[in-house]
């Protein structure tokens, strides 16, 4: 019989917000860490947290840590390309503020955002299975259900999507993704999509600059809806 691809845990509770630093609910993942602690022993190389406002009213979820940015640095989108753009768009839009934000010692600080990826081990070749992105979710929305604050949530692609979309309570036929759509919930949440910000989606056009930038204005117009910020 093949080894399951994870592990139910039934110590997950919903209210760990955060896996420990040797989660073993992916046991590929799992060994992938491993296998870069290995290779990469100043690297960060574990569950790679949240960070962010704790009084946010938005939120943005990711796919996973980039081996070379949240992997090896322990904050999402903090050393690569995906975040350098992410964070300079933030920032154009007054929720962020302090660069240089290559390095989480630096100052650069999120004002009303907190941020987090669907997955929050480093997976092969960027590409988490599908019962890897599941056995994440328990934390991904506690982590969200944390946030009292939080009126928005920004989708990056289409499993960060999927998966926001099933932590805030939603239905996946009734809210496909489509760039910059809005998906207002009926639990009181609404959610934004936009393709991910990666450096592949950078290099291909497949997501410019002005179209993450308009899916953030788009996030800010909602929350504004709700009363904007705190
Ligand atoms: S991806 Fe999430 S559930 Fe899977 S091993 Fe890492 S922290 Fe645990």
């Amino acid at each position: 019989m093949a080894a399951p691809s994870v592990l139910i845990s039934p110590r997950l509770s919903e209210r760990a917000i955060d896996p420990p630093a040797d989660c073993q609910l992916c046991p590929r993942l799992a060994a992938h860490r491993e296998a870069m602690r290995a290779r990469q022993p100043g690297w960060f190389n574990a569950p790679v947290p949240g960070w962010g406002d704790p009084d946010a009213w938005l939120a943005i979820v990711g796919l996973a840590p980039g081996e070379r940015g949240a992997n090896r640095t322990g904050r999402p989108f903090t050393g690569d390309a995906a975040g350098a753009l992410l964070f300079a768009t933030l920032a154009e839009l007054r929720l962020a503020s302090g660069f240089p934000a290559e390095s989480p010692e630096a100052g650069f600080r999120l004002d009303g955002v907190f941020i987090t990826n669907a997955v929050q081990c480093l997976p092969p070749a960027n590409k988490p299975e599908v019962a890897e992105v599941h056995a994440c979710r328990p934390f991904l929305a506690s982590r969200l259900r944390s946030l009292p604050w939080l009126k928005v949530v920004v989708a990056l692609g289409q499993v960060a999507h999927q998966s926001s979309l099933k932590a805030l309570g939603g239905k996946l036929p009734k809210h496909p993704f489509a760039q910059n759509a809005v998906h207002r919930l009926h639990t009181g949440y609404a959610l934004v999509d936009s393709y991910h910000c990666s450096r592949y989606n950078q290099n291909t056009g497949r997501l410019t600059p002005a179209m993450l930038r308009e899916a953030l204005e788009t996030a800010i117009a909602v929350g504004a809806e709700h009363g904007g910020e705190r």
